[in-house]
């Protein structure tokens, strides 16, 4: 099939190269040229583990461009993986979604042949038939359903496993506006062994919220018993390799410590507590998931005092990503840590294997450091990110407080405390 993708970040750039990959001609459209400029030299325009050698492999079948014309004229279908990012206030930013849709219809307009639009940013209930479709209709002067289709099919990639994740899905959900759009994503679906799950659009579209609200829910329950546990000199991990043991509660999304980040969980839980709101509901379980969350720093920070006085004093962070495996920093637990040792007087040093430039747009004022070995040196260090290597340094005679459970760290350091343990 031929497709195009609107929007290369991370999750535009996997689900394109992926279905490369599988034997599709991929267009791939963004207005940031210089990701489309390292997509046409075989480069990954993120780090994600993978991503680069499906890119360079399939380069004869990918194509670049800016113009979401071209792209439409040329491809059946088109995927729509922009950002959707929040509002100040917490509310989605539909900004980039409502602009691709107007673009859409505009192209669509002149289009004679029948084309699919698969929405796979993450939107709240209702937007697609509220919003996108009323606007592709409008620019267009077409009916969705008639001379255009339309889906919702979120995606529920793993940042730092996402090219893994694309190729072996648990399950794809589908929403789906009309028959001739079911029948062309079974189509295009078709090599994926996995429970494919046909449904309305509003209920898939909840379905990723519903997804993103419980897994940040169990961090931050996780969190909520660590906090109590550190009170009462109990190990949480211990606790929860134990309660991880019941099937019916299972042992992911348990990690307790200094709390969940991400492009998708604050965002997401965010903007369903807003919508909720609007709606006149009070998401008291969802408003505590978030307000759990961002103690959790302040736990870390209080630890910290209770070793070191921070003013004057050097502390080093080891990770800046808001998880291994990715050099994505969005709502990393490093920034509000990095703000609150700022405004204390401390010299900060960090250290990350891949998330340093990103970090260093959007925080300049701080020493990043060429290895992590430098970051030892300081009076006191924390641990954000559980990178792979971090479990090799030597913490001994350092002082530590470990967000993220490195158990190198737990046995070596002279001060050792976990946030939640
Ligand atoms: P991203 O910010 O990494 O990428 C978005 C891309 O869209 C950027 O490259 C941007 O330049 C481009 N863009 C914006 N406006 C455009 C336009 N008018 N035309 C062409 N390109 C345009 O975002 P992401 O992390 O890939 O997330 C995309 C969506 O998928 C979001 O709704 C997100 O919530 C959802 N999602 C993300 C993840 C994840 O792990 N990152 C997982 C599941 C779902």
């Amino acid at each position: 099939m031929h497709v195009s993708v609107i929007g290369t970040g991370y999750v535009g750039s996997v689900t394109g190269a992926g279905l490369a990959e599988l034997g599709n001609i991929v267009t791939f459209v963004d207005i940031d040229q210089e990701k489309l400029a390292q997509i046409r030299c075989g480069k990954a325009p993120i780090i994600e583990p993978g991503l680069e050698e499906i890119i360079r492999k399939n380069i004869a079948h990918i194509k670049t461009t800016t113009s979401i014309d071209i792209a439409v004229n040329e491809t059946d279908v088109t995927f729509i993986c922009v950002g959707t990012p929040s509002n100040s206030n917490g509310s989605i930013d539909l900004r980039y979604i409502k602009s691709v849709s107007e673009q859409l219809g505009q192209t669509l307009k002149n289009k004679k042949k029948y084309h699919t639009v698969i929405v796979k940013s993450s939107i709240l209930p209702s937007t697609t038939d509220t919003i996108v479709i009323p606007l592709i209709e409008k620019k267009s002067g077409k009916r969705a359903g008639e001379s255009f289709g339309i889906c919702s099919n979120p995606e529920f990639l793993r940042e730092g496993s996402a090219v893994f994740d694309f190729f072996h899905p648990e399950r794809i959900i589908v929403g789906c506006h009309d028959e001739k759009t079911r029948r062309q994503i079974k189509k295009l679906y078709s090599s994926f062994a996995c429970t494919k799950m046909f449904t309305d659009i509003r209920t898939a579209e909840m379905i990723k919220y519903a997804s993103n609200a419980f897994l940040a829910t169990k961090v931050s329950f996780a969190n909520e018993i660590g906090n109590i546990c550190k009170k009462l000199c109990i190990d949480s991990y211990e606790v929860f390799k134990g309660v991880g043991m019941d099937n019916r509660i299972n042992p992911h999304f348990l990690r307790s410590g200094v709390g969940f980040g991400g492009s998708c969980f604050p965002k997401d839980v965010n903007a369903l507590i807003r919508q909720a709101q609007d709606l006149g509901e009070k998401p008291r379980i969802l408003s505590s998931v978030i307000t759990t969350n961002d103690r959790q720093p302040e736990k870390m920070y209080s630890l910290l005092k209770k070793h070191v006085s921070v003013k004057g004093k050097t502390i080093g962070l080891l990770g800046l990503s808001f998880k291994p495996g990715t050099d994505d920093i969005r709502e990393s637990r490093a920034i509000p840590l990095i703000k609150k040792l700022q405004k204390a007087g401390a010299n900060i040093v960090a250290y990350d294997p891949v998330a340093m430039t990103n970090l260093q747009e959007l925080i300049p004022d701080i020493r990043y450091a060429e290895s992590p070995v430098s970051v030892l040196q300081s009076d006191a260090i924390l641990i954000i990110t559980e990178w792979e290597e971090f479990e090799h340094l030597d913490y001994s005679g350092k002082i530590v407080i470990d967000g993220r459970r490195v158990e190198k760290a737990r046995n070596e350091a002279k001060v050792y405390e976990g946030v939640c343990w």
